[in-house]
């Protein structure tokens, strides 16, 4: 089940489920209670609870060694089928059964809503083809993201009813949708956009000298290109497989429609007799396949292929049609899931070709590598950068370079510390422009717009998009976010300014300033994913700060090991919000480390870090901003119309104009205080990918509004024209927001708050 819920991240979605009543975190550490044994475990939560439990009711589903513990998870079952969220978490030192942390959240099964008939009985009520026909149609009406590209899906005890979840990989992102059991119907559908932008051996592998950015090509706004360093790429494989034809061929001695696929029959032989199948069974063939290419030397006679030990290059299949390289082509073995649509029996069906990528351009000779062009060109043009060949150069040193950093700092975790991330570039796909994206392993490069950042030459991004990568493999498969899960865009950045400040020893560089992690942005005060790691990110950022000013480079060691181990220690967490992450914070931070870290010595560092940002541990209320579309009288939050998860779709003829009127209040807490007067900015640009709506008076600087007191409130008029300044939806809509910010009296910097309003301009 690991696999499946790997590629799943349900974790992310599903927050709201994690509060029922009963269900109070149970917790426990090693200074408490030293026996880490299940039985012992399970005794002592029956005390707690009041009913007895049994060992029965749990499943293993994660036990591993992390890099200075070993970490267990057990999952309620009842009929055989799991209850969400709920599981026991055991964390021990390593080889031993002494206990570390203990953490608990369980679920009475009376609560959970079970008929009298067996449960095969209820689960067989809803077959593969009905569950796909229903998915389909749910995510083919969804004009934000209509494609099928991949799914999967397993049954679980969801707000104690038997729900089936499918999820879905579309284009940007992926869908997952709630079927009811009893009702025989979607219950739900909540759509997620991708977070954007082989063994090891003892053998060092080759190094290629070569000229990189060491952060980027350019810095934010203008296109003036930043010198190069020289450096090496290292870990290269000297052997790899041989690979002739359509080596995954005998995969496609049958056909996989969408209507076929089920995870559970799929795995097994006698549901592949029938038919079906099931992704984690052809990735586990594609694997056999490549492990028994005959293998080749990797080495200048046939041009050095970027195959290493953490990191692999390949183009994606739709760029080798459509850019035409100039060099020989030659197939990667990376497994490519190719979803077309097609039709079966006349009705129109979904099918997955299994495929292979391609590799990039051979490395021909030393100074071929070392020369390779790093134009930057005013179009960006992607079949020249593709012959050029210095993208592949430039993302597989920064996946490398991550590694290198991240591994001298305690990123030591058996597998999950050296298992390769596989880069795909040249995406040409025109919806996922513009763009970088993390998902399962990879990193996802497409093509980019004349004015954009080239996120192939830009490692603050790579690093980004990786620290999702890193976050995924230490703290789970089935962690779930609460709030709007921008911990997870928040410690992304993290990740990347660790990496950054490692890499530059904190010296500043052209834009290094500007980055999105520093910031004065509130918890509480935002509705945004990203806005909403600010917060996380920012506080973060300034308590790395502070001890690096207090113990210059063993203090980046300090917080790099402590925010690793802070990640293990949440592995799984269910519905992690911001004091349970600092709450985890400080309990690794009174752990210490020998040799690193005093036990509770980064603890005032933090709390400072914590005072600045609208965040109080325990008890108490905190400041708030309020954004409300006067038309509906409804508060623009993470979910609702107006979000980012949500535009509002606005149907108008090219010369038509569409109002919304907003308003704007702001409340101080004891601890937090806004100074007035308050400068409410409305902007129109410069957002991240802001710019494809055109708003009425967008040409102007920001509109600004005053606030003199917490009695006034701000209306904010706002007009959109039907003509798009830019398309970027596949259906000829465009999709862009206003940002509403609150700026502090005096501040010149960066805003305390801010929001977003998301609309949606079709013609009709
Ligand atoms: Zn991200």
């Amino acid at each position: 089940m690991g696999n499946f819920s790997r590629a799943l991240g349900i974790g992310f979605i599903l927050n709201s489920c994690v509060a029922m009543a009963n269900d109070k975190l149970i917790r426990w550490t090693g200074t408490e209670d030293q026996d880490a044994t299940l039985k012992h475990v399970v005794e002592k939560l029956s005390q707690k609870l009041g009913r007895p439990i049994s060992q029965q009711d749990f499943l293993l589903e994660d036990d591993r060694d992390l890099a200075f513990n070993h970490y267990q998870r057990w999952v309620q079952v009842l009929d055989h089928v799991p209850i969400h969220g709920k599981s026991i978490r055991i964390w021990k030192e390593l080889n031993s059964e002494k206990a570390i942390q203990v953490e608990a959240a369980l679920q009475s099964p009376s609560l959970l809503n079970r008929t009298l008939e067996p449960i095969e009985s209820v689960r067989s009520t809803l077959s593969s083809e009905k569950t796909v026909a229903l998915a389909r149609e749910m995510i083919l009406a969804n004009s934000e993201d209509p494609h099928f590209m991949g799914l999967e899906w397993k049954d679980e005890w969801i707000h104690g009813e038997l729900v089936r979840v499918v999820k879905i990989r579309g284009k940007r992102g992926y869908h997952f949708v709630f079927i009811d059991f009893r009702q025989g119907k979607v219950i739900s559908h909540k759509y997620r956009e991708f977070p954007q932008v082989d063994p090891p051996t003892d053998d060092e592998g080759l190094s290629i000298p070569v000229q990189v950015y060491p952060i980027y090509e350019e810095a934010e706004e203008r296109e003036q290109t930043l010198p190069r360093i020289s450096a090496e790429l290292r870990h290269i494989k000297r052997q790899i497989p041989i690979v002739e034809g359509d080596f995954y061929a005998p995969l496609k001695t049958k056909q996989y429609f969408d209507f076929n696929f089920d995870p559970t029959l799929g795995d097994t032989e006698a549901g592949r007799a029938q038919g079906h199948w099931s992704m984690s069974y052809l990735k586990g063939q594609a694997a056999k396949i490549r492990s028994e290419l005959p293998q080749t030397q990797n080495d200048w006679s046939k041009g050095v292929l970027l195959q290493g030990q953490f990191a692999t290059i390949n183009i994606h299949p739709d760029a080798i049609p459509k850019f035409n390289p100039g060099f020989q082509i030659r197939a990667s073995t990376a497994f490519f899931p190719n979803w077309i649509e097609t039709s079966h029996d006349g009705k129109p069906a979904q099918e997955m070709i299994p495929s292979h990528a391609f590799a990039g351009k051979p490395l021909q000779f030393p100074n071929e590598a070392w020369d390779r062009p790093a134009h930057r060109l005013p179009d960006h043009n992607p079949a020249q950068y593709l012959n050029d060949g210095f993208d592949e150069i430039q993302v597989y040193y920064a996946i490398n370079t991550l590694f290198e950093n991240l591994q001298a700092r305690g990123f030591k975790d058996p597998e999950l510390s050296t298992r390769p991330f596989n880069a795909f570039l040249f995406n040409p796909d025109i919806a996922s422009r513009n763009n970088a994206f993390y998902t399962d392993d990879t990193i996802n490069f497409t093509t980019y717009s004349p004015h954009e950042k080239n996120y192939a030459r830009d490692n603050s991004t790579i690093w980004h998009e990786l620290g999702h990568g890193v976050m995924d493999r230490l703290m789970g498969d089935s962690i779930e976010l609460a709030d709007t899960g921008g911990l997870s865009e928040g410690m992304a950045d993290f990740v990347a300014a660790l990496v950054i400040q490692s890499v530059t020893q904190g010296k500043p560089f052209p834009g290094s300033k500007k980055f999105r992690i520093i910031n004065k942005t509130g918890f509480y005060l935002t509705n945004e994913v990203h806005d909403d790691g600010e917060a996380y990110g920012g506080a973060m950022k300034d308590f790395m700060d502070a001890v690096i000013g207090a113990h210059a480079e063993n203090g980046l060691n300090q917080v790099a090991d402590i925010v690793l181990e802070t990640m293990r220690l949440t592995r799984d967490f269910p519905g992690l919000n911001a004091s349970d992450w600092f709450d985890h914070l400080l309990f690794a931070d009174s752990l210490g480390r020998p040799g690193l870290r005093q036990p509770g010595e980064l603890k005032p560092f933090l709390l400072t870090a914590l005072a600045e940002r609208n965040f109080k541990l325990g008890e108490g209320s905190v400041a708030e901003f309020h954004l409300v579309n006067l038309a509906t009288h409804q508060e623009i939050e993470s979910e609702s119309p107006g979000s980012r998860n949500a535009p509002i779709l606005v149907r108008i003829p090219k010369d038509g104009k569409a109002h919304f009127d907003l308003s704007v209040q702001v409340k101080s807490s004891q601890h937090f205080s806004f100074h007035y007067p308050l400068q409410i900015r409305v902007e129109y640009k410069g957002g991240p990918l802001q710019g494809a709506l055109h708003w009425t008076g967008k040409e102007k600087e920001a509109q600004t509004y005053l606030l003199n007191s917490e009695a006034d409130q701000a209306s904010i008029p706002l007009e959109v024209s039907g003509t798009c300044d830019e398309i970027n939806r596949a259906d000829g809509s465009c999709v862009d927001f206003a940002y509403i910010q609150v700026w502090n009296s005096g501040e010149t910097e960066r805003p305390a708050a801010k929001k977003r309003f998301y609309l949606q301009v079709k013609n009709p």
